[in-house]
């Protein structure tokens, strides 16, 4: 089964060098250099076109900011479309917007193309691992030959409903984090400027009701010690509580709470720019405190 690889970014790369190992895989960057780069590290095939890798694999995948650049790369004469074989499989592991994804599915399966989102969580450290959950949007059919594909670097992968409702659980997923480092971040400073040292706060907080990923995870390894890896940007955060916040509002739920953080984080993502990682919006509560959570 050979498969193209569209998009090797922070996650992108190490989930295609899980596919490069059973191969053949076909890869296309945006940036030729990292293609090629990849190519001769895990024995793939740099290919200069999205189209020239559509049209040497059975099974496409896409892993881009959002949707948008997904339907650019599908479309003009090098894209993706000229390339795509009838049978084919297209599995958009963007973490991308229900509605396009069902744009997408319509556009391809009238070329006899199946289509999954199947976006991932687990962060760059479980690309690496391959420990990602993928979750996945299809029909039955789709999401069995999608699985046989994403275990390569998936390990829980779910069938979540059809198309869109992968991206759906994504943005929501994504946006529950978000509300998490900025409570989490508030949190903190408070008790900060109050005296208590950060690490013993942390302790307790973890030890107890209010932990969470952020407090168990990101505090401790990217905060508390200065460290701060980008490995996330923020600006894709802030793309994805959007997704949540149109879900949310379409499903009929109003969501204060999501629309609050969505508005901070956009707020911060102006503030710190494109390359920032989403655990920086911390850094803006520390500097609106007037404090730093280490220890
Ligand atoms: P990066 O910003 O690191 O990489 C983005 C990739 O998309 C690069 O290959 C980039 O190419 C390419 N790209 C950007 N714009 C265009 C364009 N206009 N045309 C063609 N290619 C383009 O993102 P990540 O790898 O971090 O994220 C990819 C997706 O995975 C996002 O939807 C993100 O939300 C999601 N995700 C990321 C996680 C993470 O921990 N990083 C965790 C879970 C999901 P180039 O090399 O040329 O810049």
């Amino acid at each position: 089964m050979a498969v193209a690889f569209i998009g090797l970014g922070a996650i992108g790369a190490p989930m295609a060098a899980h596919l490069a190992k059973p191969g053949p895989l076909v890869v296309w960057n945006r940036t030729r250099a990292k293609s090629r780069d990849f190519a001769s590290k895990y024995g793939a095939t740099a290919v200069e076109t999205p189209r020239e890798a559509a049209a040497a694999a059975d099974v496409v995948i896409t892993c881009l900011p959002t949707s948008r650049q997904v339907e650019e790369l599908l479309s003009g004469a090098d894209g993706l479309l000229q390339g795509l074989r009838p049978g084919a499989l297209f599995l958009d592991c963007t973490s991308g917007d229900p509605g396009a994804s069902r744009r997408i599915a319509g556009v391809l399966g009238e070329r006899g193309v199946a289509f999954a989102d199947a976006p991932v969580s687990g962060g760059v450290s479980g690309a690496v691992a391959g420990t990602l959950t993928v979750m996945v949007g299809a029909d039955q059919e789709t999401f069995e030959r999608a699985r046989r594909v994403v275990q390569a670097f998936g390990q829980r992968i779910e069938h979540v409903g059809p198309v869109g409702a992968g991206h759906a659980v994504k943005a929501i997923n994504n946006a529950l984090l978000d509300v998490n480092v900025l409570a989490v971040g508030e949190a903190l400073a408070a008790l900060v400027k109050a005296g208590v040292p950060a690490r013993a706060a942390l302790n307790v907080v973890n030890a107890s009701s209010g932990r969470s990923f952020v407090t168990e995870v990101l505090v401790p390894e990217r905060v508390l010690n200065g460290a701060w890896p980008r490995t996330f940007r923020l600006a894709l955060l802030d793309k994805d509580v959007e997704i949540a916040r149109s879900f949310a509002h379409d499903a009929g739920v109003a969501a204060p709470l999501i629309d609050l953080t969505g508005s901070l984080f956009t707020a911060a993502r102006a503030q710190l720019g494109e390359e920032a990682d989403h655990v920086e919006a911390i850094k803006l509560i520390e500097q609106s405190a007037g404090i730093e959570i280490r220890g």
